[in-house]
């Protein structure tokens, strides 16, 4: 069993652990390992002590951390065991759907999930309602009205709900969406635009582009003007991102059903109603002193962390009964890793090279063998997923999930495990100030980095330079071993990050989170270059963040409390 850092144990408390009546912690981190493995194995038919004692000894060890909700609600008495943090809801195009998946959002969000919608089903504003001869209020009031209910839910009574809405290029409300996050407000939405091949190469060809509702044309624009305006907002306030709609097809498990919409960070396409839980291997514990991963270790992790996932599905108790028959009927998981960053610099190689990429592929594409042999293994064993005879699978290959692998953001279970990259990302920056009412002012460093300026002896008057700049480049007395392989986000050129996107996405089955950093300086035609190249790589989705372009965000350099 490992020991959890200070900063591990204080997400545990103040996540994860199970609280009495009063609201007192009554469970340590290795009790709750005992709750998960324990919930997990009561899912076998036989060897149920076998795998109980598997399941604890890789999330004991730290080897696999999975998801929030996992440890938030299974096996606790007072909680519904809800597995899932991915979900996605239909809305149609009726007040009564309106309000009805509304109120589906505040139970799946209670029970520790975030949500993602398509709203192309919704008239665009301004339409006529028939049974009051009035005028529709659109998709943009629709989505204020959900933002507002995030407010009030709490999710899991723990952080106030996540939601993606996506709108698809073709909409009448097109523009009035691309521009709905320029004024600073729907803070609990992430907005992307579903695009698709036809409108990239109209957009190629200089062609105008039709708005269609119900077959209906609104409008028609050049596919440059709607292409501009996403790029200037994306600019302007990092809203909207944008799906690939085809890309995402291609992939889906289900080709005869259309794929259309992700969960709040985009890293999982789902259908209406279907949810996916998620785990994360800790590759900042897989990787030997020689920087060389551990490969019988790592697959060993991988197969009991598929199984582990596959069973929470059984004894999962889902929301409602709609989301439970989606989700079983798929059985979708999603493996991923965290902690890359960790990884690379133990190996000695920069985030931003050939030989760093080369050396993240290898390991996502030996994970994703692994998980799917396992699923495999698993379908010989228990049965494919019930819809494997309508999928793409059929008939070579028997399989149990529709899909194994998925990046996640990995926001708190990273900090929980106590690396220092959050899943593909590299380190947020080497240092920075930390400006805090109680203690005043400080510097905090990547301990990883701290660890190499003192085995060169670098002198605390260049950490202090180090910490004032918040990057460790340009500096002369940083000795080059160190400088080129710890780059924080702001160091690492854009294409720099999407070639390593899109290098994890080869062997991704489901999608990657990812956050494209640009400078504050960058430019709408630098966006617009992002968002091609996403595009012509195969990536499903793409976010971009320019430094300070969102009020109240950490700076790199100087970071308020
Ligand atoms: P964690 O590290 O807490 O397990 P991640 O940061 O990896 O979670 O997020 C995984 C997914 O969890 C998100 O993509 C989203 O679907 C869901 N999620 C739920 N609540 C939130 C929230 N408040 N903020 C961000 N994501 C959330």
């Amino acid at each position: 069993m490992t020991q959890l850092t200070d900063a591990g144990q204080k997400v545990f408390n103040a996540r994860y652990a199970l609280r009495d009546e009063q609201g007192h912690i009554c469970e340590t981190f290795e009790q709750a390992v005992s709750r998960l493995a324990r919930v997990a194995a009561s899912a076998e038919k036989e060897a149920q002590p076998h795998w109980e004692e598997k399941f604890a000894s890789i999330i004991g060890d730290l080897l696999f951390v999975p998801s929030t909700p996992i440890w938030a609600n299974m096996g606790k008495p007072d909680r519904p065991w809800q597995p899932s943090a991915c979900f996605v809801l239909a809305v149609e195009d009726t007040l009564y759907s309106m309000y009805e998946t509304l109120l589906s959002t505040a139970l799946v969000f209670k029970s520790g999930g975030g949500v993602g919608y398509n709203f192309s089903t919704i008239r665009p504003r301004g339409s006529l309602v028939q049974s009051t001869k009035g005028k529709a209020s659109g998709v943009v009031e629709l989505i204020k009205l959900y933002n507002a209910s995030s407010n009030m839910v709490m999710q899991g009574g723990v952080r106030r709900g996540a939601s993606m809405g996506i709108l698809n290029i073709d909409h009448p409300e097109i523009m009035n969406f691309i521009h709905a996050k320029l004024d600073g407000g729907l803070t609990n939405f992430n907005l992307s635009v579903g695009v698709t091949d036809a409108f990239m190469q109209a957009l190629e060809q200089g062609e105008d582009w039709p708005l269609i509702f119900n077959g209906e044309v609104h409008d028609v624009l050049p596919a440059a003007v709607l292409w501009q305006s996403i790029v200037q907002s994306a600019h302007a306030c990092g809203d909207p991102g944008i799906i690939f709609l085809d890309t995402i097809q291609k992939a889906n498990p289900l080709p005869h059903k259309q794929l259309n919409c992700t969960n709040p960070c985009g890293e999982q396409p789902l259908f209406p109603g279907e949810s996916c839980l998620l785990g994360s291997v800790n590759l900042a514990r897989l990787i030997a002193e020689d920087g060389r991963i551990n490969r019988a270790l790592f697959k060993d992790t991988v197969s009991i962390a598929v199984r582990f996932l596959d069973n929470l599905i059984d004894v999962a108790e889902y929301p409602f009964p709609l989301i439970a028959e989606a989700t079983r009927a798929t059985r979708k998981i999603g493996l991923g890793f965290t902690g890359l960053a960790d990884a690379l610099i133990k190996a000695g190689l920069p985030y931003d090279s050939a030989e760093g990429r080369k050396y993240a592929g290898e390991i996502i594409e030996l994970m994703q063998q692994s998980a799917n042999d396992t699923s495999r293994a698993l379908a010989e064993e228990k049965g494919c997923f019930p819809e494997w005879e309508n999928s793409k699978f059929h008939p070579a290959e028997k399989i149990r999930n529709g899909t194994c692998v998925t990046i996640a953001p990995t926001g708190s279970v990273t900090t929980m495990a106590g690396c220092e990259g959050y899943g593909i990302e590299p380190i947020f920056a080497v240092a920075y100030k930390k400006s805090t009412n109680v203690a005043g002012d400080f510097e905090v460093f990547s301990p990883l980095f701290l660890e190499a300026c003192q085995l060169y002896g670098v002198s605390n008057s260049i950490l202090e330079e180090v910490a004032r700049r918040g990057t460790c480049q340009g500096i002369k007395e940083i000795p080059v071993e160190i400088a080129r392989i710890f780059k924080g986000a702001q160091d690492i050129a854009p294409a720099d990050h999407i070639l390593m996107q899109a290098e994890i996405q080869k062997h991704v089955d489901n999608a990657v989170s990812k956050t494209i950093n640009l400078p504050g300086a960058a430019t709408t035609e630098d966006i617009e270059t992002c968002y091609r190249m996403a595009y012509s790589l195969g990536l499903k989705g793409i976010t971009v963040f320019r430094d300070g372009c969102k009020e109240g965000t950490v700076t790199v350099g100087r970071q308020e409390d």
